[in-house]
């Protein structure tokens, strides 16, 4: 989930990166330590944004540690 940080408008899609309220720019992945994806961003999964569950702390594609793993 993002939250704007101009109205505080929150959405739900993880590919959103406007808000649908006031238009302004949604803080992107790198910015948000709330979600979980592969921390190589040369990885498909990193380009992709895939978001893995809070308990997974390697890349399955990579092997890298997931924003989780720090
Ligand atoms: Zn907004
Ligand atoms: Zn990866």
């Amino acid at each position: 989930m993002k939250t704007c940080m101009g109205c505080g408008a929150q959405s739900y899609r993880i590919e959103s990166k406007f808000c649908q309220k006031c238009g302004r720019e949604l803080p992107t992945e790198e910015n948000s330590p709330n979600i979980n994806i592969c921390t190589n961003t040369d990885c498909v999964w990193n380009k992709s944004k895939f978001i893995y569950p809070d308990d997974a702390r390697f890349c399955d594609v990579c092997g890298s540690p997931t924003a989780y793993a720090k």
